[in-house]
């Protein structure tokens, strides 16, 4: 395999766990502690981006060697790498959780590659660390294919994400009780490796804040903002930069959610530990995707009760996740309005992006706010197809084939799940089709134009939890050819491909109730 050129400032600028021994402690002053990846029996390549290896500066032939499997998988190192599990902590459904850290992640090394980019190598499944808590350090093929599968598909939906250069099956099993309901049985095991410019969490900030330890917390921020936000560091006064760089991290959140809201994504478990400082979808787990539109939806079992995670609570989840890492920081930056100033501002900048990304989504060269507006006029859909059970990604790329002078229904025949909630409300539904024509007619925008913005706004493939877990059964029946195929439809989520219409279809009978297909947990 061809080499890679490492440069691993985490570890060579920030302060390390002096113990070396790895069992499983809370680990004080430090920002990561040094671990390798435990071997598993016989990793095998089962798929890789190729978007992703080319970054790196990897070919075919270097993804196809035997040492490509063995490295990522965890048996061997290449060199340059200098591998840690990050300590963080953070707040889990509400509450705040103490120490977490990296339990089954392990940063292989910072990659430089040829243009001069950064690009984190991180093995999630790779074992046990000081962070594993009462857990594994594994991950079973299930989830890491979902992460694998997803991250890539976000990516090309242009929906800000950490990546996915490889699936290695370990050729070990791995046991999990899925549903938390007393069934643990043995899974295939499989190990992800996850690329991003960095992985550093909301949670790696507020540890050293719950702990009191201000000048690690102040070291963590500076370096943050050397590393990876390098626009920001031209800012003399250190206060200045930090509430710069807070705003900064509001705004790319505000952006992230409203993304999430416009393809359908809900991402399962969104606490602290899982929201990443670059405004990236991380941390893969019961994540789902919305099939019939429906804004109380969570995917994740354990979020049942409260739905804390739910669809249409995603942005306020965000701007609350913001508010604690904003108490985090705030030892440091010493004052509280503009912090709070930066906190109202995501609020105004998701609406903003909302609002942008809808009105390429509905066809519209502006959007009305006041007399006759478009607020009211979304809302009123949004109702309307969740009484109707109507299929979001379906009914928003069909929209693009409505005749605004003479609206008709016909376009969303794919759409509905059930007739009886069809027909209940079909006769306002062509009502808002008719005002929403008028509205499109005389907002001007020429009809090819309006078409080309909406199709690029409105996906026609999304990875469907049931499309995911397809490729999951086959998978673990030793087939990955529906998971490469899945990968390709993914790889253009926005064009028609012929002859790959099912991967379009709306979820089937079979898998409304189905777990991996509606019902999700984080045992993964
Ligand atoms: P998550 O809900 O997946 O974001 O995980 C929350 C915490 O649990 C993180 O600190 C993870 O590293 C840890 N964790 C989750 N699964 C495992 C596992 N199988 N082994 C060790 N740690 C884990
Ligand atoms: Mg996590």
């Amino acid at each position: 395999m061809r080499a890679l050129r490492f440069d691993n400032r985490f570890v060579r600028e920030l302060p390390g766990d002096p113990e070396a021994e790895n069992h499983v402690r809370p680990v004080h002053g430090a920002c990561y502690s040094r671990v390798q990846p435990t071997p598993v029996r016989s990793p095998t390549l089962l798929a890789w981006s190729r978007e992703v290896a080319q970054i790196l500066g990897l070919d075919e032939a270097d993804v196809r060697s035997a040492e490509f499997a063995r490295v990522f998988g965890g048996n061997a190192l290449l060199p340059g790498m200098a591998p840690y599990a990050a300590c963080y902590g953070g707040h889990q459904f509400g509450n705040w959780a103490g120490q977490l850290g990296d339990g089954r992640a392990i940063t292989l090394g910072e990659s430089i590659n040829a243009r001069g980019e950064r690009w984190e190598l991180q093995l999630k499944g790779a074992g046990p660390t000081p962070y594993s808590r009462h857990a594994d350090g594994r991950a079973v093929l299930r989830s890491s294919l979902r992460e694998f599968l997803c991250s890539e598909a976000m990516h090309h939906l242009g929906v800000p994400t950490t990546r996915a250069l490889s699936l290695v099956a370990t050729g070990e099993q791995v046991v999990r009780d899925m549903l938390y309901d007393g069934n643990p049985r043995p899974e295939p095991g499989a190990v992800v490796c996850r690329v991003a410019p960095s992985f550093i969490r909301f949670g790696n900030f507020e540890i050293f804040a719950s702990r009191g330890e201000e000048a690690l917390l102040e070291r963590l921020i500076d370096f943050t903002i050397a590393r990876d936000f390098p626009a920001l560091a031209a800012e003399p006064a250190p206060a200045a930069r930090r509430i710069r760089w807070f705003e900064e991290v509001c705004r790319r959140t505000a952006v992230l959610v409203a993304h999430w809201m416009r393809v359908g994504f809900v991402h399962g478990v969104m606490n602290t530990d899982n929201m990443s400082i670059l405004g990236l979808t991380i941390d893969y787990g019961p994540y789902g995707w919305v099939d019939d539109f429906d804004p109380d939806w969570t995917p994740n079992t354990t979020d049942a009760g409260g739905r804390r995670y739910r669809f249409g609570n995603q942005p306020y989840i965000a701007h609350w996740n913001l508010w604690q890492l904003a108490n985090a920081i705030h030892p440091v930056v010493r004052e509280e309005a503009p912090l709070e100033r930066a906190l109202a501002a995501y609020a105004d900048i998701h609406d903003a992006e909302y609002r942008r990304m809808m009105q390429a989504k509905l066809g519209l060269a502006q959007w009305r706010t006041g007399e006759g507006d478009d607020d009211g006029a979304l809302a009123r859909l949004h109702k309307l197809l969740a009484a109707g059970e109507v299929d979001m990604t379906i009914f928003f790329r069909r929209l693009a084939d409505v005749d605004p002078a003479v609206p008709s229904l016909l376009p969303f025949d794919e759409a509905f799940y059930d007739p009886a909630r069809r027909a209940a409300v079909e006769t306002e539904l062509l009502g808002w089709l008719r005002d929403h024509g008028a509205r499109v007619l005389a907002d001007g925008l020429p009809a090819a134009e309006r078409r080309a913005v909406m199709l690029g706004a409105n996906p026609l493939y999304v990875p469907r939890n049931y499309l995911a877990q397809q490729a999951i059964d086959a998978a673990e029946n030793g087939d990955s050819s529906e998971l490469e195929t899945l990968l390709e439809v993914l790889r253009r989520p926005y064009d028609e491909q012929p002859g790959r219409e099912r991967f379009a279809a709306r979820r089937p009978d079979w898998a409304r109730n189905r777990p991996g297909c509606s019902m999700l947990s984080c045992s993964s």
